[in-house]
């Protein structure tokens, strides 16, 4: 079995309370292989405590992307796309470059990037992640939509999401361009067109930390992350 630690659950807002603390950030262990998403500014462990074996980064956004502000000396393999590897100040030492659709295996996963609407000026992937045992989760921390919706969440056991808003509208339009977050509701009808059985949300914006509490009442089904939360899969 796999294990999800989710390191920190926050959005990129000023807002916090004692279990939203940190931008999100997770681990997913498997066979002594640990392997992280995402690294921002508001992290509760530095890289060397962590002791990732590989990094994948799905966008140069502060809360995902600590690169864009800071010069952080790691050896640790860091894949990202080759957009966002130009679009930081600064870039990890050890890049490995992917790209969207092309299948790659490290340690005992096998990782699936794969494009995502959410910012005109850093292009976001998410990614497909299949454990040993074949467990299959998307990772989806900020997202507008996702662009092969068919091809991405079939055989998906586990939906992570964008927990930026429930009932407010976070999408904005440019041109003919979306960007911004989409609300968790429409997430969710996702996975029910897909028959994704189960879902967390992280990433949690000002409306969630505030009506945390009714979010679980309404939607006692889903679950929403916070920082240090466990779960095996
Ligand atoms: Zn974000
Ligand atoms: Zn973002």
């Amino acid at each position: 079995m796999a294990k999800l630690i989710f390191l920190g659950t926050k959005g990129d807002i000023e807002e916090e309370n004692t279990h939203h603390r940190y931008h999100s950030s997770i681990i997913i262990e498997e066979d002594d292989f640990r392997l992280l998403i995402d690294y921002g500014r508001k992290h509760p462990l530095e890289l060397g405590e962590i002791k990732a074996d590989a990094i994948l980064i799905t966008h140069a956004h502060p809360d995902h992307y600590i690169w864009l502000e800071q010069d952080i000396k790691t050896l640790i393999p860091t894949y990202l796309t080759e957009k966002t590897v130009n679009y930081g100040k600064y870039k990890p030492i050890n890049c490995k470059i992917i790209q969207n659709n092309q299948i790659f295996q490290i340690g005992p996963l096998e990782i699936i990037p794969y494009p995502v609407l959410h910012s005109l000026r850093c292009p976001t992937v998410g990614f497909k992640i299949k454990t040993l045992e074949k467990f299959c989760l998307v990772y989806n921390p900020d997202v507008v939509d996702i662009v092969e919706k068919d091809k991405i969440l079939t055989g998906v056991n586990l939906f992570i999401g964008d927990g930026s808003s429930w009932k407010i509208n976070l999408v904005r339009r440019r041109d003919s361009q979306f960007f911004g977050h989409t609300r968790i509701t429409t997430q969710l009808n996702w996975c029910k067109r897909f028959k994704i059985k189960d879902s967390i949300f992280t990433h949690l914006g000002k409306e969630l930390l505030e009506k945390e509490r009714e979010f679980s009442k309404q939607f006692s089904e889903v679950k929403l992350a916070y920082d240090g939360m466990e779960i095996w899969i």
